[in-house]
């Protein structure tokens, strides 16, 4: 997009420095060589999952406790594999499933959590998520815009995760700097992590270290209505287009509405391409108040100078083929650009499934 400001200059990360470091926080807690490789690349992996959320800055940190709960989810897996063993030899009759358990600690977390959220940022999400209001007229009743109601929404769920996975946790932040960073890695705010030096915060505390983890790793959780896919070059725009489609095939979309969806996709990525060079799409499936399908396209490129002018047909950032942000919209059924100067874009578009 057009900018007069200095890009914030997104560059990929350099996960080859980050190697050595990866392999001495694991190689010192686990000492067979093999397994000790897998864990280095599986925190790698998810390391550079989460890139576009976070300053280069607090890479090496995040690094480090990432290598850290690898290592600690292994020997929690290895536990309960022992534990099972012990029990099939016990012959003892096997637990009752826990799964209602599991299922009111979430719901009993997800209220607490709710709790937390002053009563505007509750009317405002549930109106939205569960009442299905879109954004243009929960804007209208603000007298705001479509855009600035979705990056509301966007800082209100990134705060409604926190709240969620520290109720979950049953834990109450050990220091009063705990929240703001918990929250700056929620919303991906790269100048806010620097700003509260969430790096050198996450090496300290070891709450914000373990939750670190489920709050960037969003879509990596074993959620399997939700894909995130990192944005820095034409490739990734098709497997954007890819994941978008397949996931949305799952709700039963007509063919029609799966390529416009694809489509819309494409757009949206290729804006991040051009003018960000790098960002995320998250793709997620909507149960209410019907099935749909949200597409949230992030970056922290140098941000839209006008975005109503963006907006307008006709209106072109690229010569050459592409339908640009206007054409995203036609296609989908609600769309809404927040953009900011130096700090980047996120255009938040949904399309409802028809009966
Ligand atoms: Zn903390």
């Amino acid at each position: 997009m057009r900018s007069g400001n200095e890009p914030d200059s997104p560059a990929q990360p350099d996960i080859t420095s980050l190697i050595p470091l990866v392999r001495r926080v694991v190689g010192a807690r686990v000492h067979e060589a093999t397994v000790a490789e897998d864990l280095v690349q599986e925190t790698l992996t998810r390391v550079l999952a989460t890139a576009p959320r976070v300053e280069p800055g607090l890479l090496e940190s995040y690094a480090i406790v990432t290598a850290r709960n690898v290592v600690s989810s292994l020997w929690r897996e290895q536990d309960r594999h022992r534990r099972n063993q012990h029990r099939v030899v016990d012959l003892r009759p096997p637990d009752p499933p826990d799964t209602d358990l599991l299922a009111s600690e979430e719901q009993g977390a997800v209220t607490r959590a709710l709790a937390q959220l002053s009563e505007r940022e509750r009317h405002l999400l549930l109106a939205h998520e569960v009442n299905g209001r879109d954004t243009r007229s929960l804007a209208g009743e603000q007298g705001s815009t479509a855009g600035a109601v979705a990056a509301q929404l966007n800082r209100i769920r990134a705060r409604l995760r926190v709240e969620y996975l520290l109720a979950l946790d049953n834990a109450e932040p050990p220091t009063d700097r705990c929240r703001p960073v918990l929250l700056a890695l929620s919303g991906g705010d790269r100048r806010r992590q620097r700003e509260v030096d969430a790096g050198r915060h996450l090496l300290e505390c070891e709450l914000c270290a373990r939750l670190s983890s489920p709050l960037l790793e969003r879509g990596r959780q074993g959620r399997d209505d939700e894909v995130c896919i990192p944005i820095h070059s034409d490739g990734d725009i098709v497997a954007a287009r890819q994941a978008a489609r397949e996931l949305a095939a799952r709700l039963g979309f007509s063919r029609t509405d799966l390529t416009l969806i694809a489509t819309a996709v494409s757009e949206v990525a290729r804006n991040i391409v051009r003018f960000a060079e790098a960002g995320e799409v998250v793709v997620e499936l909507l149960e209410r108040p019907r099935p749909g399908v949200r597409v949230v396209a992030r970056d922290t490129g140098p941000g839209i100078a006008d975005v109503e002018q963006a907006m307008r047909d006709g209106y072109s950032t690229y010569h050459g083929l592409g339908l640009g942000l206007p054409g995203a919209r036609r296609l989908m059924d609600e769309f809404a650009v927040a953009s900011e100067l130096g700090r980047g874009t996120t255009v938040t578009m949904t399309k409802w499934r028809r009966r």
